[in-house]
């Protein structure tokens, strides 16, 4: 039998595809080094495991797995309107939220079109684009001096690259791998001035963990924009990341367009029962956030002490900037038995992305760090 080349058979997106990189899994690492303890605070998970609410729903479940889950969704979709006063047809409920991101790239991307997104912006972003055949046009980050936001988005460059042929712009707010934010002013008016045909996907995956005065809600903008899609997941502050569920909410109307390309039962039972219970899980969502901002002043005030600057983060993890190439101090870590992220395919090559873990977990990564330096 001859070989086929199926790489040569995919679509010509397929074939340019560079495929997301995850953390490395625990196990992985143990096996080959042989670490009694190893702390993960790779995939910006959370330390403090999972709301026990959605824990108990999930189990609950398991007994009853032979049936197929509510395609509709209808409880988790009803609870989720009734939380943030839109209508259940304004949901789209995704197998994580990058399942609904894919879910608007595969609606509104494919040849002969463009989506438009920041430089150091969230990976997905690139590879549904270029899996869709559209064009990325990429906009430049603001520069690592910018008081600001350093290596934040550029909204004046964002919008300079919209053209006619722009089908989708995405943004990330907070944005993963920087920890950057956009101020609820600025963004509004960016929003404002687009064309109401450019559907803006608006991921708010680390919401829940921010504290700041002018931060937006894009839920509240919704009646304002009929093309405005604000995603939100229960993988982050809600701790549920291995269930896979997420949503986004929009007008009806775009709403209606992006359900078309839902896979049938894209949300399992245990999760849509977990989701619905961590919803009502508000002390874990408060313990998770309290334990976040201190983690967040530990190991900013840890790299103050080694002299390593950090981009200021609004996010649960830490962009760190090693002052020299990060993928030697990523291994000599690796050795040490602390799992980070490196971001040189972010186009930080000098920077680690570190996860906000326990105390602990925190004060374990910088002494390590101290000793690999
Ligand atoms: C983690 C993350 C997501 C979502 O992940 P899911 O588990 O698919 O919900 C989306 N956007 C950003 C920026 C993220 O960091």
């Amino acid at each position: 039998m001859s070989a086929v080349d199926f790489l040569s058979l995919a679509t010509a997106g397929v074939q340019g595809l560079h495929p997301y990189q995850p953390g490395k899994p625990i196990e992985e690492l143990q096996r080959e080094l042989g670490l009694s303890r190893i702390v993960k605070l790779a995939s910006n998970e959370n330390p403090l495991g999972s709301s026990q609410k959605g824990v108990a729903a999930a189990a609950g479940e398991i007994p009853g797995i032979h049936i197929y889950p509510d395609d509709n969704g209808f409880r988790l979709r009803n609870k989720l309107a009734e939380r943030h006063g839109v209508a259940p047809e304004q949901l789209v409920l995704g197998s994580g939220s990058s399942d609904v991101i894919d879910m608007a790239a595969r609606s509104f991307l494919g040849p002969g079109v463009n989506a438009v997104y920041s430089e150091h912006a969230f990976a997905m972003y690139a590879i549904y684009t270029q899996a869709s055949g559209a064009a990325a046009k990429v906009a430049p980050a603001l520069p690592a001096d910018n008081p600001q936001s350093p290596h934040g988005h550029d909204l004046d460059a964002l919008a300079a690259r919209v053209d006619e042929k722009t089908r989708v712009v995405f943004i990330a707010n907070p944005n993963n791998p920087t920890g950057g934010w956009l101020r609820e002013a600025p963004l509004k008016a960016f929003i404002d001035a687009l064309p109401s045909r450019v559907i803006v996907v608006l991921d708010e995956a680390y919401t829940e963990y921010v504290e700041e005065e002018d931060f937006p809600n894009g839920l509240r903008w919704l009646d304002d924009y009929p093309n405005l899609l604000v995603t939100r997941t229960f993988s982050k502050i809600h701790g549920l990341a291995g269930l896979r569920v997420g949503y986004g909410v929009a007008s009806p109307e775009l709403a209606a367009v992006v359900n078309r390309v839902r896979a049938p039962f894209n949300v399992n039972s245990a999760a849509l029962a977990a989701a619905e219970a961590a919803l009502d899980d508000e002390a874990f969502v408060q313990r998770s956030r309290e334990n976040n901002r201190q983690g967040l002043a530990q190991l900013s005030s840890g790299c103050d002490e080694l002299g390593l600057a950090w981009i200021p983060s609004v996010g649960n993890f830490l962009c760190i900037d090693m002052g020299r190439p990060a993928g030697p101090v990523f291994d000599a870590l690796l050795r040490e038995g602390v799992i980070v992220r490196p971001v040189a395919n972010y186009g930080l090559p000098n920077h680690l992305r570190v996860t906000v873990g326990t105390p602990e977990e925190n004060a374990f990564f910088l002494r390590a760090l101290e000793r690999v330096l």
